[in-house]
């Protein structure tokens, strides 16, 4: 790209976080690059959607992200919304366990226990159970030399975690906290792709517990991991006035929008890409692609038929949303922000939030609000259950999981198909697979969302700046010297 040269075109493919994040990094480049997103959606945003209940404007996607890693809060502070950010209220969370709910123990290290005491008194466990985990604390000693990463065959959350503490914290805290991120089992999720200290803790070898406590909280903090104030931050009105302000701010850039159109095929022309849309193409320079697995897998299919074949090999599982609005006093008795439910118990709640008293300023009606979340990778039962059935149903398990059994004053119901996506044993290999793949397809090409290095929203952010910068090294390359191009 040098002065006085036509400016590329790059084409962001879905309008996701992680799509809307790429075209932020690319509009922001010193050498100019013209950029249009191409969005299905009759809006941007993607998961990231509010809705209305009983007058109450409500996230019925992710209401907020994790703060401890940089990039959402580097992306807020560039787009001037730092200011807007606020923390949930604290009060901890809760396991539904052995018939009651019980306060998830201190020093958690994100759903392993590293603090056997204050696990055995939380009665999550039973005796056997707790004498199980206490075992680990008797392992021999660690070894002193950390195998590099790559010297690190994967394993399963769940094994791993089974292996050194037992069946029952896998099933009770492991699975709903780890794997409720993901909305899948640990017994076949990827250790390598969500928890690398787990797998390298495992390979030192000794106590699990003793090898994790230097990233746990420290006893005294406050109880759940999920929920302490500075752990998490949303924009005060709702997640997607990022979605908002970033949009606002890409259009300033000259970024162009088109939704309401969903990208048929990526077809390769000289020098670049044809994307095709419904009774139209755009011929552009490069492209990310950054919806999700499966429809990500049918675009390259023909263009990159390797990235897109190993992008197909990325399962996903469906969730529902439930909201209910409640008479204000609905809560009186609830405790903390909420409760998670192992899927060892059988229910269709997965987990359950008191949105009102996690983000007080939501509930503008005064009256309660409460989230709940059904479904999971091997759990379809929701998906079969119509709106009115689902309902019913999550209301008389928290009837029967926190005593809240009021009426709704309304509610909604917010399915999402296969939008949560499978990180299993190999994860790491197959996502390095698709990178590799995209980077050599014809013409300049990446890959971004949630279906790579992390679902969270920033991870999404980092994965789609990730992908802008490797298109704009793409394009710099004189076109001969590009890396293994496939014809
Ligand atoms: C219920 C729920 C709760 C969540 N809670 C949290 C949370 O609290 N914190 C957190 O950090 N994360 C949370 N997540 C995860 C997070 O929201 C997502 O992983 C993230 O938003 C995904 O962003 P993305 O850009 O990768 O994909 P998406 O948001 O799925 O965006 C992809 C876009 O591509 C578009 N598209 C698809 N096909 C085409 C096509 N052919 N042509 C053009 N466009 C196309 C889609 O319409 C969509 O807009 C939650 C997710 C869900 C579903």
């Amino acid at each position: 790209m040098t002065a006085g040269a036509r400016r590329p075109t790059v084409a962001v493919v879905g309008g996701g976080i992680a799509g809307l994040a790429a075209a932020w990094e690319l509009a922001r480049q010193p050498e100019p690059v013209q950029v249009v997103v191409v969005e299905a959606a009759d809006h941007l945003g993607g998961k990231i959607r509010t809705a209305t209940v009983g007058g109450d404007r409500v996230p019925v996607g992710p209401d907020a992200f994790v703060a401890r890693r940089p990039e959402a809060v580097e992306l807020c502070r560039q787009i001037e919304l730092r200011e807007e950010l606020v923390a949930p209220a604290s009060g901890g969370a809760f396991v539904w366990s052995r018939g009651r709910l019980r306060a998830l123990p201190v020093g958690l290290a994100l759903g392993v226990p590293t603090r056997w005491l204050a696990l055995a008194r939380s009665g999550i466990l039973g005796p056997l159970g707790a004498a199980r985990a206490g075992a680990d604390l008797l392992a021999g000693p660690a070894r002193a030399a950390r195998p590099a990463a790559d010297d690190r065959p994967d394993m399963a959350v769940g094994a791993i975690v089974s292996r050194h503490l037992g069946r029952q914290v896998t099933e009770r805290l492991a699975d709903p906290l780890i794997g409720g991120i993901h909305a899948g089992p640990v017994t076949a999720m990827s250790a390598a792709a969500v928890f690398a200290p787990l797998l390298a803790a495992e390979h030192i070898g000794g106590s699990l517990m003793r090898a994790l406590r230097p990233v746990s909280p420290a006893p005294t903090s406050p109880p759940a991991p999920t929920s302490p104030p500075a752990m998490f931050l949303a924009p005060r009105s709702g997640m997607t006035a990022l979605v908002d302000a970033l949009t606002d701010r890409l259009r300033a850039e000259g970024v162009a929008i088109r939704c309401s159109t969903p990208v048929r095929t990526l077809a390769v022309r000289p020098g670049g890409w044809q994307v095709l849309v419904d009774d139209d193409h755009l011929e552009v320079d490069a492209v990310v692609v950054a919806t999700p697995a499966s429809a990500a897998a049918g675009l390259l299919a023909a263009a990159a038929p390797e990235a897109g074949r190993r992008l197909g090999e990325v399962p996903s599982a469906s969730v529902a949303v439930v909201t209910l609005q409640l008479p204000e006093e609905a809560l009186a008795e609830a405790g903390g922000t909420g409760f998670l439910v192992p899927a060892s118990q059988g229910l269709l709640t997965t987990g359950c939030t008191w949105l009102s008293r996690k983000w007080p300023h939501l509930a503008s009606s005064g009256r309660a609000l409460v989230r709940v979340s059904c479904g999971r990778a091997g759990d379809e039962r929701a998906g079969r259950l119509s709106d009115e059935q689902l309902v019913r149903q999550v209301r008389a398990e928290l009837a029967a999981v926190a005593g809240v059994a009021a009426e709704p004053t309304a509610w909604l119901v917010t399915r999402w198909p296969q939008a949560f996506p499978q990180y299993q044993v190999g994860h790491l290999q197959r996502v390095e697979a698709v990178e590799q793949a995209a980077a050599a397809a014809a013409a300049p090409l990446a890959v971004a969302g949630a279906a790579l290095h992390g679902v969270g929203i920033p991870a999404c952010i980092g994965s789609g700046r990730r992908a802008a910068r490797a298109v704009l090294d793409r394009l710099a390359q004189p076109m001969a010297t590009a890396p293994n191009r496939q014809p």
